[in-house]
């Protein structure tokens, strides 16, 4: 039941990013929004429902600019996976899939997510053989209910995994070709379709659960396909998401494909734009980020699925410096493997510190806490909206108790945020005005019910899915023997991973 009105939050410190300071401030919210910040003692009317702060910090909610909301059932599986291991094993991953499946894998990555200082995330969800209108309904009830905001994007293409990297096909046996036959994805034309109904259908208020469109990656769809995407996501006026250079057996296979980069073949089929979101990026040159800049086009960082994967240090500096805005995402849980924004902003600050030796080129905590509250909202296209504490921004907001070891003694905000901080000074969560977690207990949700669910339904899948993780297990090694082949094959770009 949603408790709408005014609330004044009172004697809580209000982070303030660039000064590394935390003033004390009071809070004026109307409804879902932040109507007036203040000195303490600030005036509210007489109907305002005062909400004590004492001892807490409050923050911006953290912005995932990047996950998979099908991944939370499966974290933890595999260990010595590279990307394309990863998306070899997709189909017993995700397969078998029914819409309570599809319901509690979203909400358990947004309970994940409020847990861990999380209020918005854009999740790029994965149905097969084609996205459903069911589907993408029961994932976004799944946030609703878990309480975070979303823009969801159906994960969508026209060519297989297997199809997808040049030659890749015909390294694997005849036998074994034709059994793969059964993982075929929907023809683009089906999908396309479904895409249109689903996008002329959407019922969910626009600030719950935001549609987009996530083409997944420029080798796995045709052209038509992409161009398609495109001008859906133009008429409708939705954004587009989309796995860029993640890897270097992609960066590789998209010279092979195109005679030219991933990000210039996009840029040639007139597909980036400001409503577009590339992730990962890790291996893009200076032309490729000249490119990115000159359409608007944000950048989702995801440092934590990057070493996880094996794929790289994606050159943030250099981004920052040619003008791209840069949010912050985990990734999915199966492949991050969980859904903390706190980590992935500390591996964010870390893994900068890996590219250069000099340290002016680090990114900063400043930085980087902006990259994955405000730069994250841009990516999701609420820039406006989301992602800052100030008047006419929704009432998205995080407390931090200040009596827990992260903050013993507290010496500065934004470095303990981002350095010291793993979630476990998150007290409460609001997100529109609302309270989702509340002195550490959810709200909106019986959680223990739900730890059940998706036990049982996990245990269900895994033996569901058995026979197809048995078959994919077979050919991993002749998948990873290709690929890596064509990861040590020159490229013109550095990125931190050796031969
Ligand atoms: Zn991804």
């Amino acid at each position: 039941m949603k408790q709408l009105g005014r609330k004044v939050i009172r004697g809580g410190l209000l982070l303030d990013i660039a000064s590394h300071s935390a003033p004390p401030r009071d809070l004026l919210v109307d409804d879902d929004t932040i109507i007036e910040i203040g000195p303490p003692g600030l005036a509210a009317p007489d109907d305002a429902q005062p909400i004590d702060a004492a001892g807490q910090l409050l923050m911006p909610g953290l912005v995932n600019a990047h996950t998979h909301g099908h991944g939370n059932l499966m974290k933890g599986a595999g260990d010595r996976w590279t990307l394309e291991a990863l998306l070899n094993a997709g189909p017993h991953l995700n397969g078998g899939r029914v819409l309570e499946d599809k319901y509690l894998t979203c909400l358990l990555g947004g309970l994940d997510m409020i847990r861990s200082g999380a209020t918005a995330c854009y999740d790029l969800f994965y149905e097969f053989p084609l996205p459903s209108l069911d589907g993408l309904m029961a994932a976004a009830r799944g946030y609703r209910d878990a309480g975070l905001r979303v823009m969801l994007a159906p994960m969508i293409a026209d060519r297989s995994f297997y199809e997808a990297i040049p030659g890749l096909l015909e390294a694997i046996s005849a036998d074994t070709r034709k059994e793969l036959e059964r993982f075929r994805l929907a023809p683009g034309r089906e999908t396309l379709r479904a895409v249109e109904r689903i996008v002329s259908k959407w019922s969910f208020a626009r600030t719950e659960a935001r549609l987009a469109l996530a083409p997944t990656i420029p080798l796995h769809c045709s052209d038509d396909f992409i161009l398609a995407c495109r001008d859906i996501a133009r008429d409708a006026g939705l954004g587009l998401h989309m796995h860029l250079a993640e890897s270097k057996p992609q960066a590789v296979a998209g010279i092979r494909r195109y005679g030219k980069t991933l990000t210039a073949h996009l840029e040639e089929l007139e597909f980036l734009g400001p409503n577009v979101t590339v992730a990962h990026s890790v291996w893009l040159d200076d032309a490729d980020i000249g490119r990115l800049a000159n359409h608007g086009t944000a950048v989702a960082h995801n440092p934590g699925s990057n070493l996880r994967l094996g794929s790289g240090v994606a050159p943030i500096r250099r981004m920052r410096d040619g003008g791209l805005v840069v949010g912050i995402g985990t990734d999915g849980a199966h492949c991050a493997d969980h859904q903390n924004m706190f980590e992935a902003m500390r591996l964010a600050s870390f893994v900068s510190r890996v590219r250069s030796v000099d340290a002016e080129e680090w990114l900063a905590t400043e930085e980087v806490l902006t990259m994955a509250t405000a730069g994250s909202a841009h990516a999701l296209g609420l820039g406006d909206h989301i992602g800052r504490l100030a008047p006419g921004f929704k009432a998205d907001i995080v407390f931090l108790d200040l009596a827990h070891p992260n903050f013993l003694p507290f010496n500065d905000p934004t470095n303990q945020i981002v350095h010291t901080e793993n979630g476990g000074a998150v007290d409460s969560v609001m997100v529109g005005g609302q309270f989702v977690l509340h002195r550490g207990r959810f709200q909106t949700i019986d959680i223990d019910a739900i730890r059940r669910k998706v036990t049982t339904r996990a245990m269900e899948l895994r033996e569901r899915n058995r026979e197809t993780r048995d078959l994919l297990q077979q050919i991993e090694e002749v998948v990873g023997r290709f690929c890596i082949g064509l990861a040590r094959e020159p490229y013109p770009v550095q990125s931190l991973v050796s031969d």
